[in-house]
């Protein structure tokens, strides 16, 4: 341990935000930096306790009491290679992970939490000033394989892991960029997209290839790719959103969530958007249904755009504020967050189900009726009296997504399923041989962290398929137990 007493000398501290006035004028990251000193003294209040929470308490299983001791001993290529080895991508997490880490970090106890993504972010950052970050170019080539479906977080992991044991790495992505939520679902106000390409740099680099406007099953024959590789990674993610399927949910102004925010990270990347299917914003009142990251980030760029109200409506009760005994530590607690873009200017109300759609004569969105509910034994009921109508000229869906896409690549390969429409798979395996599945398209809408994590534990399995050993890093030969 660094410094045993850091955590009592100094307090938790996080870089400002821009003012929120500033920041909404544009779509671009707007979290300040702050000092390497400030980073080293934060890294010292880590207490390198004896059973670290925060080892099992990431995904990913990230080493994080060691490059914290590093960082504060200013020794930050050291701390880059401890977080490299357990982490792809430091800069995505480090910007957008709701950091279970820090939930279950002992101080969070009856402290404030290590600020363990901010110096995670740091550390990568650095490491990119340096020049520290190579691409990782195997020494021997195994002459092996591998297509790599879907270019999200999770097939982006898998890849950079399997180029890294020698095999020969095709990425192929339906959409025009690599990237997956990455690119086209997190604004940019969370992830700047040139972080996705200065990483891409340094994987192509490496030697992966990869290959846009190609949707196997669809304009990339299935057959093909069966035939020309030797493995498969399904990564292709959960699209089909959950709808809210009540009258008027057709009317014009009634969007999902994604396709609002993808048009907005196309138009922020140079891309025009034909006027008569451009959904906008501005001036309109939005209502956005759904409290969850999705429906903030739907806040977060209708603010950006000029809405003239924004209201987020969540069917589920609030969250108690401050604790929740139902999440103790180390559970990441379940309490009342206010995300930056909440913070930007919208109203919020629990409790509320959306009753109706409203049109006018021409089938345009202008009003929607809502109720407050109440619950009970995990169901609920209308609370009489509470129905209202409020004018509404833009709505947008954010309740979730079901499962992956199943036309086409999916259907075609007739792979089993589980309960809920995901690839079913044991140990990444799909029930078909040398076919492998990871990410949101396996276990279902998740996070960065996960996808990043489930990429690396199918990358080793796949190459134990292709090689029968493997000395690619992963929770399998660590302490942190695997789930499948
Ligand atoms: C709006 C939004 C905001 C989010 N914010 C956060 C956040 O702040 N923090 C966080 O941790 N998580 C967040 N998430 C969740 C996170 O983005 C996902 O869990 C993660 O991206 C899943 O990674 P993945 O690689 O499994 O799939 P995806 O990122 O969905 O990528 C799958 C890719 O596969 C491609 N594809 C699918 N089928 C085919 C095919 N047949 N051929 C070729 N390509 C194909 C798709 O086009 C897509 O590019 C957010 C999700 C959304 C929707």
């Amino acid at each position: 341990m660094g410094k045993p007493t850091g955590f009592l000398e100094c307090k938790r501290e996080l870089p400002a935000y821009s003012p929120v006035v500033v920041r909404i004028k544009d779509h671009k990251e707007f979290v300040q930096s702050i000092s390497k000193i400030k980073v080293e003294k934060q890294a010292s209040r880590c207490m390198d306790c004896g059973v670290p929470f925060c080892h099992s308490g990431c995904p990913l299983g990230n080493n994080i009491p060691d490059f914290n001791d590093m960082v504060y001993k200013d020794n930050w290529k050291a701390a880059y290679k401890i977080l490299a080895s357990t982490n792809n991508f430091p800069e995505f997490t480090g910007r957008i992970c709701p950091a279970p880490c820090e939930a279950s970090c002992v101080l969070a106890i009856n402290k404030e939490a290590t600020a363990i993504e901010l110096i995670e972010k740091n550390i990568i950052e650095r490491a990119y000033q340096e020049g520290w970050v190579k691409p990782n170019i195997p020494l021997l080539r195994s002459n092996k394989k591998v297509a790599v479906i879907g270019s999200g977080p999770a097939g982006l992991a898998a890849a950079s892991q399997l180029n890294s044991a020698g095999h020969q790495v095709t990425v192929f992505e339906r959409s025009n960029r690599i990237g997956g939520l990455l690119r086209y679902g997190i604004p940019d106000f969370k992830l700047e997209k040139a972080l996705i390409d200065r990483r891409l740099e340094v994987m192509r680099a490496a030697g992966i290839q990869f290959k846009t406007k190609l949707e196997v099953g669809k304009n990339m024959p299935l057959d093909r790719v069966l035939n020309d590789y030797d493995a498969v990674l399904l990564s292709g993610g959960s699209t089909i959103p959950r709808d809210v399927e009540v009258k008027g949910r057709n009317l014009k102004g009634v969007h999902f969530a994604m396709d609002f925010l993808r048009q907005q990270n196309e138009r922020n990347a140079g891309d025009r958007i034909k006027k008569e299917e451009a959904i906008l914003a501005k001036d309109k009142h939005v209502l956005v249904i759904g409290g969850g990251d999705t429906g903030s980030d739907c806040v977060g760029t209708s603010i950006r755009q000029g809405a003239q109200s924004v209201l987020q409506i969540e069917l589920l009760i609030q969250p108690p504020n401050g604790f929740n005994p139902a999440t103790p530590w180390p559970q990441y607690p379940a309490i009342l967050r206010t995300s930056s873009s909440q913070e930007e200017g919208c109203e919020r109300e629990w409790s509320v189900l959306t009753k109706a759609f409203v049109g006018d004569d021409k089938g345009q969105l202008k009003g929607v009726k809502l109720v407050d509910i109440e619950w009970e034994n995990g169901s609920f009921k209308e609370i009489e009296g509470s129905e209202r109508e409020l004018p509404c000229d833009l709505a947008f869906l954010a309740v979730g997504f079901l499962h992956p896409q199943l036309d086409g690549l999916i259907n075609d390969l007739g792979i089993d399923l589980d309960e809920r429409k995901n690839v079913k798979t044991k140990k990444y395996q799909t029930s078909k041989a040398g076919v492998f599945a990871a990410g949101d398209m396996r276990r279902g809408q998740s996070l960065v962290v996960h996808a990043i994590s489930e990429g690396r534990e199918a990358a080793r399995k796949i190459d134990l398929y292709l090689s029968g050993s493997s000395v690619l890093e992963s929770k399998e030969n660590s302490l942190i137990s695997v789930v499948d």
